[in-house]
């Protein structure tokens, strides 16, 4: 099926911007080294990458790192990390920093070519230059813009030799800011470069005080990596004017023409709604944050709010270091994208229907096995105190013969709470006193006769007997004996109660109180059959999940769950993937 559905990436969109321009393709990811990648950044990779391995090019991971106070050393490896986890291999890992020297001396030859200067207007000099406020006023050139090149060139030098302090030069690209015909923001002289105040370059050390932008760089690296489609997000519409208005100055493409230089295109983003993807907000959640909350009255009180998730990886956020940890296979991440193709709209997209997209993956890819989250002890009165036996089950009950485990059966065996009552009903299927059930697995039924309840008034054991009947029971119930392993179970719901949290209250802290409660729900006492440990020796694995260390199987009549990389005092963890149907477990 991934093969069948691979061709996402030549068609629709995608396929008219290979027609639009039918060469060897050349793809770049190019992720800015701020951050964690979350699940937007998924499709930008399946694109780049999924376009270029369709055409048999190649597609080059680029780490824009261009703005060292924002950088840090362990995005490089988290971001290559994920590319990797996704399936794919770039074909070169770049950095803008690696041409930072040809970059200057392009910096220079705008300049000698008149369509540089620098410029050391203020922020609010400059808005008003680009007509104030809603840009509805006009447009007016600086001073600066009709100084002499060789002046320009100068004072270029001196912002790189330490002349100015940040803010007090930049160099601006001469476009169209005079020209009152020309709408679109983009083309207002942009800045080429800035001076920054925390300089220090993770790859360039001190060699730098000056940094070009975005505007600047993007689209010379393009050039420099012969990258053939520059695929980026709509937000970029308006930039591609000056992205070939620099390249055509500077010689790297022809005027309206694509016969040499990249071609940009914009597709749509991708908005999983619900989800909180800002960096910032991720942060308040992962440390937890101190606001300054106003009062009616206009005095001002500060507000601690305590770390709400466990860190960047915890299985309720949506970047991709935790989705992985919550057991999404990538292959199940990139059957969403892919399910949802590529326009150039944005897609918004409910949460339910990735989870419908996982479900499906591992309905047919992971095995089963019984856990009991809420665990009561039955004692199965008519079988001897040391009765053990062991039924053989296939892990995939479509496979019967697949590989299977040994379910071992105890007099003791323990069900979920969930699944008995004290009081029988007419519309109640499961175990309660007088009432048969079936045991999953097992070749007789049982009888629940009596209960006990502890200190607590909750039920703490059954007794029951064997039902000797040829009558098929109404229901089946999962079950673990005694011989059951202790695992810590995590479920996850929501962050928030709102379905809107980022229209909730940042600023003020107010998203703290509409924290759900319920967003991890742990079953400390949960048990699960022994066969969990053939499944961590590397059994019943689907070849597509062979590449992926995590053990992952549907728990019968539960949800589907994988083995958290670390353990909590010796007792494995389980995180749940999703629910078994889409409004359960909630
Ligand atoms: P964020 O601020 O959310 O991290 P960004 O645009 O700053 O997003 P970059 O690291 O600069 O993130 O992005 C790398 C690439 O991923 C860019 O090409 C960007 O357009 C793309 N990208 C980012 N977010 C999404 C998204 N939600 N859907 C599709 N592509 C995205
Ligand atoms: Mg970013
Ligand atoms: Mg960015």
């Amino acid at each position: 099926s991934s093969q069948a559905s691979g061709s996402v990436f030549a068609e629709g969109w995608l396929k008219r911007v290979y027609e639009e321009k039918p060469v060897p393709v050349r793809t770049r990811f190019p992720p800015e080294p701020n951050g964690f990648l979350h699940i937007g950044h998924a499709k930008a990779i399946a694109v780049n990458f999924g376009f270029a391995k369709h055409h048999n090019g190649i597609c080059f991971l680029r780490y824009d790192d261009t703005n060292p106070a924002k950088e840090e050393e362990i995005y490089f490896t988290a971001i290559q990390d994920m590319v990797r986890w996704l399936g794919f291999e770039p074909y070169q890992i770049t950095y803008s920093s690696d041409h930072f020297d040809r970059l200057y001396e392009l910096a220079e030859e705008l300049i000698r070519r008149d369509k540089g200067y620098v410029c050391h207007c203020s922020r609010d000099e400059i808005n008003l230059q680009r007509g104030g406020k809603d840009n509805k006023g006009p447009r007016f050139a600086c001073g600066h813009r009709d100084r002499p090149i060789d002046e320009s060139l100068e004072e270029f030098r001196a912002m790189r030799d330490g002349k100015y302090k940040p803010g007090e030069a930049h160099l601006r690209m001469k476009q169209s800011l005079t020209d009152l015909n020309e709408g679109n923001p983009q083309m207002w002289d942009l800045a080429a470069y800035r001076i920054v105040e925390k300089n220090h370059h993770h790859r360039t050390g001190d060699r730098w005080r000056i940094y070009p932008t975005y505007d600047f760089t993007h689209c010379l690296c393009d050039s420099f990596e012969e990258i053939s489609h520059s695929l980026c997000t709509t937000e970029f519409f308006l930039s591609r004017k000056s992205y070939d208005w620099l390249l055509e100055v500077l010689d790297f493409k022809v005027p309206n023409s694509e016969e040499k230089g990249p071609m940009q295109r914009e597709y749509g983003r991708l908005n999983v709604a619900g989800t909180i993807l800002s960096k910032r907000r991720i942060q308040m959640l992962v440390d937890g944050t101190t606001v300054e909350v106003k009062g009616p009255d206009g005095s001002t009180t500060t507000k601690t709010i305590p770390p709400t998730v466990r860190g960047w990886d915890d299985p309720r956020l949506y970047t991709l270091v935790a989705i992985r940890r919550r057991g999404v296979p990538a292959e199940a991440l990139l059957n969403f994208v892919r399910e949802l193709g590529v326009t150039d709209a944005l897609t918004n997209i409910q949460i339910t229907r990735f989870e419908a997209t996982v479900r499906k993956y591992l309905e047919r890819s992971v095995p089963r096995l019984m856990l009991v989250l809420d665990p009561i002890p039955v004692v199965i009165e008519d079988l001897p105190e040391d009765y053990d036996e062991e039924l053989a089950v296939p892990f995939d009950p479509k496979k019967p013969d697949g590989e299977s485990r040994l379910v071992p059966l105890t007099r003791t065996v323990y069900i979920d709470r969930s699944d008995f009552r004290e009081e029988d009903s007419p519309e109640f299927f499961r175990l309660a006193p007088g009432k048969a059930v079936g045991l999953l697995n097992v070749p007789f039924s049982i009888k629940a006769t009596s209960f006990t309840k502890g200190d607590d008034g909750r039920v703490n054991e059954i007794r029951a007997v064997k039902v000797e009947s040829n009558e098929k029971p109404k229901a089946f119930i999962h079950w673990v004996s005694s011989k059951g392993n202790n695992v810590i179970a995590r479920r996850y719901n929501t962050l928030f109660n709102s379905e809107e949290p980022n229209a909730l209250d940042w600023k003020e802290g107010g998203w703290a109180d509409d924290l759900n409660p319920d967003s991890e729900v742990v079953h400390r006492e949960a048990v699960v059959e022994p066969g969990i440990d053939l499944l961590m020796k590397g059994h019943a694995k689907h070849p597509n999940l062979a590449s992926d260390d995590l053990v992952r199987f549907q728990a019968v009549r539960t949800g589907y769950f994988c083995i958290d990389p670390e353990s909590e005092e010796g007792v494995p963890v389980l995180n749940q993937i999703v629910t078994l149907k889409e409004d359960s477990g909630k």
